[in-house]
């Protein structure tokens, strides 16, 4: 039986992780803080759990018995990095406004604990015939008139800009009070409605309650589609090091990004085949997006990174194999989304989850069987050495 003790230590940044001098062990974690120390963390098994931009960059920079960096051999570190973009692909107008008091399924819910919504996916069997990458559609309510529209956007806009960059005056200041003025009655009526009926003020991705409130069809004449889309694995899509280095010493990282022409003209057949779907309802009509397909080369993601020490069972292919562990290395897990060879369009965490457990059985594995090696050695050496014997003892418990 093996006893787990845990202790944290935070403010402790692993700038490089020391292996074995054949490259076959990690040895220690050498751990910088900001007032200068250095500390060598020993272990016998090591996880790394720095997301998929920390990894790669804490991989690569560990050199000393691996030239190019821990588990790169193939070049493989940094590579195939992935992230969800978010496409606006057009609205439904149902014919019948009302209609939008029956979709409460497509609005974000609080359901045991858990924020749960809707989405409109392509099937398994379209995707395989048409040979299309994942995409997955989210439909908000949008209101009737342009001027509400706008008046949202604007309070939309200027709390980002009080979020992230207060100290500077914020661009378009006139046109968005304008807005807010034009709109104002919209927008009183969103506070009522807000404090009335618990839900948030603007609507949004990750903000949902709109269908709690009564009289949509006053408001919202039509639903916005916005795409969750896959991006396909592109050994070019890559985090590298750079030759500047922040407060630590730890070279910062460039991440190469771009989306292939394969993966935007999925993105237009998905559009066509998600609106002929809508329009075969019966129900309302479709207005095409207004962007390019070709947009989503600038469009934001949703910082679900992945890929970049992808899993694979070839160690040609990839970093670590199926059970998170570096390829060539005995002692040195990843756990989290880095290691994830494709991203489809689902929100990665419970997946992350789910291979932390496989790796923390594995760890564990590895440690029960290290202990009964040890515990082997222990009675080896207590006819010789009672000494020798506590320090054993002392270790593996
Ligand atoms: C704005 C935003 C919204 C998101 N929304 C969702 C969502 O709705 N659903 C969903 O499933 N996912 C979402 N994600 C993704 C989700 O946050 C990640 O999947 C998840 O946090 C990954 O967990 P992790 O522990 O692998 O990495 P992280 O949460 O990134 O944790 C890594 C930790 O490692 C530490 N670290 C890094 N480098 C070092 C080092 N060298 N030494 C010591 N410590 C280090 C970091 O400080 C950090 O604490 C969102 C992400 C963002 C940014």
């Amino acid at each position: 039986m093996l006893t787990l003790k845990t202790s944290i230590y935070a403010h402790a940044t692993v700038v490089e992780l020391l292996s074995s001098e054949d490259g076959s062990k990690i040895e220690r974690a050498l751990v910088r803080t900001f007032e200068g120390k250095e500390i060598y963390f020993k272990a016998k098994q090591f996880i790394i759990s720095a997301n998929a931009l920390q990894t790669p960059r804490l991989l690569l920079n560990s050199k000393r018995h691996h030239p190019n960096g821990i588990g790169n051999q193939h070049d493989n570190v940094g590579r195939y990095y992935m992230d969800h973009n978010l496409v606006p692909s057009g609205n439904f107008v149902p014919h019948d406004p009302s209609f939008i008091n029956r979709l409460r399924f497509y609005d974000m819910q609080g359901i045991v604990g858990a924020s749960v919504l809707g989405k409109l996916n392509l099937s398994p069997e379209i995707m395989r015939k048409e040979g299309l990458r994942n995409f997955a559609a989210m439909l908000f309510p949008m209101p009737w008139s342009q001027s509400d529209l706008d008046a949202m956007n604007s309070v939309s806009a200027l709390k980002l800009h009080l979020m992230f960059n207060f100290t500077r005056f914020p661009k378009n200041l006139g046109t968005h009070l304008l807005n807010i003025f034009r709109g104002r009655n919209r927008l009183f009526r969103a506070v009522y409605e807000s404090i009335r009926y618990n839900v948030p003020i603007l609507l949004g991705l990750g903000r949902g309650g709109w269908s709690r409130i009564a009289n949509n069809e006053k408001k919202y004449n039509r639903l916005e589609v916005l795409a969750l889309i896959e991006q396909s694995p592109s050994p070019d899509n890559r985090v590298t090091l750079t030759d500047e280095k922040d407060e630590l010493g730890c070279p910062r990282i460039k991440v190469h990004y771009t989306w292939n022409p394969q993966d935007i003209a999925s993105i237009v057949r998905a559009q066509q085949i998600m609106a002929e779907a809508l329009v075969e309802t019966g129900l309302g009509s479709y207005e095409p997006p207004k962007l390019p397909a070709e947009s989503v080369k600038t469009l934001t993601g949703t910082h679900h990174m992945m890929g970049t020490t992808r899993m694979s069972d070839d160690p040609r292919d990839g970093v670590v194999d199926r059970d998170c562990r570096v390829h060539g290395v005995e002692n040195l897990y990843i756990a989290g989304s880095a290691t994830f060879p494709t991203g489809g369009y689902a929100n990665p965490t419970l997946t992350n989850l789910a291979l932390s457990i496989r790796v923390a059985d594995k760890v564990k594995e590895a440690l029960t069987h290290l202990s009964k090696n040890l515990q082997y050695l222990f009675i080896l050496f207590l006819l010789k050495s009672p000494l020798f014997m506590t320090v054993l003892s002392h270790k593996i418990r």
